[in-house]
């Protein structure tokens, strides 16, 4: 007999992966998690019934969540990761040398805990002596740590649950104080497809708090429409304008990003475009 797992990415539409085995299934404090061997995407770590991350593809959202705005940030020593259990952007992160601090807080210990168990591959910068793991809800964090951070990635889930505060306005005035007078944040902010009004509504508060804000887009199959987009707020670089270090990025250890995807990533498709203009 097949088992198939399937994710409702709306109402009305959503993708299906058959399985190969199911490694842990449990209610966590916060959210149903799952990690299962997918025969196309290999293990897969799932929250609420909502793909997060999979050995397959895993490398092109976190690279692209890490890369441009630390390749823009000219001195990004201290780096602060909210949600991003699974540690895959804490591995990007340690990539770049200037970077002395990571602290990563993401709200349920077994999303950690589970990654370093049977996701090894995505999870191995949790044992960097720069890395400092706190169990505990980014928005009070941010709330609590003023003028600590040189950037601040939200690497969160989608608004629902305990990530619900994440998307609000609140959160990204809280980063802004949290920030260095110099820093600069990026956050994943969905699909343009399916949440196009969620993009809209971020970009809009965004423009509201920073001198800069920028928008950028990577390719990842196993989330919901596979056009991601990204947004980055900033006090003082602007990812458009900053020269970048080509040399080192092309020498860096990556599989999506390169000094060329620097550059594209920001370029997008008219209706894209038309949202945050
Ligand atoms: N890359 C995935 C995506 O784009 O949907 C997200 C991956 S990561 C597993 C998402 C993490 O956000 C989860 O581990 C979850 O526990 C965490 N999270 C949700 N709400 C949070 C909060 N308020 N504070 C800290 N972490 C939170």
């Amino acid at each position: 007999m097949e088992l198939w797992f399937n994710e409702k990415q709306t109402e009305t539409f959503g993708i299906t992966a058959r399985i190969r085995e199911t490694l842990v299934v449990e209610k966590t404090e916060f959210q149903d998690l799952a990690i299962v061997d997918t025969f196309e995407f290999g293990r897969m770590l799932l929250l609420d019934g909502m793909v997060m991350t999979t050995i397959k593809d895993e490398f092109t959202y976190h690279e692209m969540m890490a890369h441009p705005v630390l390749s823009t940030h000219p001195n990004p020593k201290r780096v602060l990761i909210v949600g991003g259990g699974d540690g895959g952007v804490v591995r990007e992160t340690l990539k770049h040398p200037k970077v002395e601090k990571v602290v990563l807080v993401d709200i349920d210990g077994k999303v950690i805990e589970y990654s370093k168990k049977y996701l090894p591959e995505i999870s191995c910068g949790y044992s960097n002596p720069r890395v400092e793991v706190i169990v505990g809800d980014g928005f009070m964090h941010i709330h609590e740590n003023k003028n600590q951070y040189d950037v601040v990635m939200v690497d969160s889930t989608e608004p629902v649950g305990p990530a619900v505060p994440l998307f609000e306005r609140g959160f990204f005035q809280g980063i802004y104080e949290a920030l260095k007078e110099d820093g600069m944040f990026v956050a994943q902010t969905d699909n343009p497809w399916f949440k196009a009004e969620l993009i809209q509504k971020v970009n809009k508060d965004i423009k509201q708090i920073f001198p800069i804000t920028r928008l950028y887009t990577a390719n990842v199959p196993t989330y919901p429409s596979g056009l991601w987009t990204f947004q980055m707020g900033s006090k003082k670089y602007d990812p458009l304008t900053v020269e970048i270090d080509a040399e080192f990025i092309n020498e860096m250890d990556t599989k999506y990003y390169t000094a060329s995807i620097h550059k594209a990533c920001f370029v997008l498709p008219r209706f894209v475009e038309e949202l945050v203009k």
